[in-house]
């Protein structure tokens, strides 16, 4: 794991039909009162960029297929925190028409954080196992070099040195 990885974990967040109590308590997280930027982390809005995803809420028929090309983005290694009850089975939704279950029924989940809605305490706890996790990950993930193609340019040929005017002279006579 690189150093920045290790301290500085960014984290995107996937609301996949929450009722918000959740989300709500995941931004309090944010807040200076529980500060989760004191481990480094940090929230963004692009998955390409994030190591982290939590997601928040159930799998339904319509979200299933934007949380799995949410997750494609992410660059590997990657891991996902199910916070919550609804994304671990669906929580108080399952039983709803459209609902498919938790979370793992589309993408893998690494941690699971139970409560409904979890406290932030327990949500920092999750995301800094996430993070070990996410250090394991790394190390078991062979370092691919890019390969450099190098281009050899060879120097242009020097330019002929003109005789010196005497002896051009001379050349002229003969
Ligand atoms: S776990 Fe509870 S608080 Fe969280 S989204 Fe589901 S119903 Fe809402």
């Amino acid at each position: 794991m690189t150093k920045a990885t290790a301290r500085s974990p960014w984290i995107v967040h996937a609301n996949c039909n929450s009722c918000n109590g959740c989300d709500i308590e995941f931004l309090a997280c944010l807040t200076p009162m529980y500060d989760a930027e004191r481990f480094g982390v940090v929230h963004i809005g692009s998955p390409k960029h994030a190591d982290i995803m939590v997601v928040t809420g159930s799998v339904n028929h319509r979200n299933a297929r934007v949380l799995r090309n949410l997750y494609e983005q992410m660059p590997g290694p990657k891991v996902v925190v199910a916070m919550g009850i609804c994304p671990a089975t669906g929580g108080i939704f399952a039983d709803c028409y459209n609902v498919l279950g938790g979370v793992d029924k589309v993408i893998p989940v690494d941690v699971y954080v139970p409560g409904c809605p979890p406290r932030p305490e327990a949500m920092l706890d999750g995301i800094l196992e996430g993070v070990e996790i996410l250090a394991r990950k790394q190390q078991d993930t062979p370092t691919v070099k890019p390969v450099m193609k190098l281009k050899i340019v060879k120097p242009a040929p020097a330019p002929a040195v003109p005789a010196p005017a005497a002896d051009r002279e001379q050349a002229v006579k003969a």
